[in-house]
């Protein structure tokens, strides 16, 4: 199985990678930074999500490969302090919904010939708890509306890549002490990373769609 993780320089994604690498399943890490951290038993691409020419360069390299896992792990969480009455500039908006959204669909999009040439491949969107309509303590507008729209996204893929035999899964990796996460959280990051690869593995096209914790529950939509 040949995994391939966004944003996995830092944080889940890292954690996702390693947990790879030691499985031996030579996963594709992809970073926008130049020096992500060596991680034995993987291998780097460059990508920013957010950039359709640097998708274009990373399916070049990639060649003819087949692809059996697609991770669509990066985000940004960038407006956490903001006020309804002056804050949330539209910038802001903007940068996170091409991350957090278009950054995800780009990424699917630029993947699909490779997914292809799998026989058993499939999408794991890392949305939120806070894409949930079930919860709306108020704040965060925008990390909200961006994780329910990939979470939206993912539903929405999964209708359409079913009769391809793609399955696509969304997903809460927990509240994970991560630099987005904060020291408070509940789990590491090795431990999301092994409850959401657990996940990852129970995919199938009879759960595609599906909105799980990382620890296996259903997640209301
Ligand atoms: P971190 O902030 O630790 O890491 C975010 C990662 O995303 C980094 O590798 C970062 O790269 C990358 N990234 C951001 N923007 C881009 C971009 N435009 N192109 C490529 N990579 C990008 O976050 P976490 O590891 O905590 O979060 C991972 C995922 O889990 C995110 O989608 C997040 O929303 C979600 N999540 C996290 C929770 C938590 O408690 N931590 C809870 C719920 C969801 P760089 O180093 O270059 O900035």
């Amino acid at each position: 199985m040949t995994p391939l993780i966004t944003g996995a320089n830092r944080g889940i994604g890292l954690g996702l990678l390693q947990l790879y690498a030691e499985r031996g399943l030579a996963p594709i890490g992809t970073a926008r930074t130049e020096d992500p951290p060596r991680v034995e038993g993987a291998r780097w691409m460059p990508l920013d999500v957010t950039d359709p020419k640097a998708q274009r360069g990373l399916v070049e390299s990639l060649g003819d490969a087949a692809l059996d896992l697609l991770v669509c792990n990066a985000g940004a969480f960038l407006d956490r302090n903001q006020t309804p009455d002056d804050g949330y500039p539209p910038e802001m908006w903007a940068q996170m919904f091409a991350t957090n959204v278009t950054g995800v669909f780009l990424t699917v999009q630029a993947m699909l010939p490779l997914l292809n040439r799998s026989d058993r491949p499939r999408i794991a969107i890392i949305s939120s708890q806070m894409a949930s309509d079930e919860r709306a303590p108020g704040g965060s507008y925008i990390y909200r509306a961006s994780k329910a729209a990939a979470l939206n996204l993912g539903r929405n893929l999964a209708a359409d890549l079913k009769p391809r035999g793609i399955a696509v899964g969304i997903y809460h990796p927990g509240w994970v002490r991560t630099d987005m996460g904060g020291e408070g959280g509940d789990i590491s990051a090795d431990e999301a990373a092994e409850g959401l690869a657990a996940r990852f593995e129970a995919l199938s096209l009879e759960t595609t769609g599906c909105f799980e914790t990382w620890d296996g529950r259903p997640h209301p939509y």
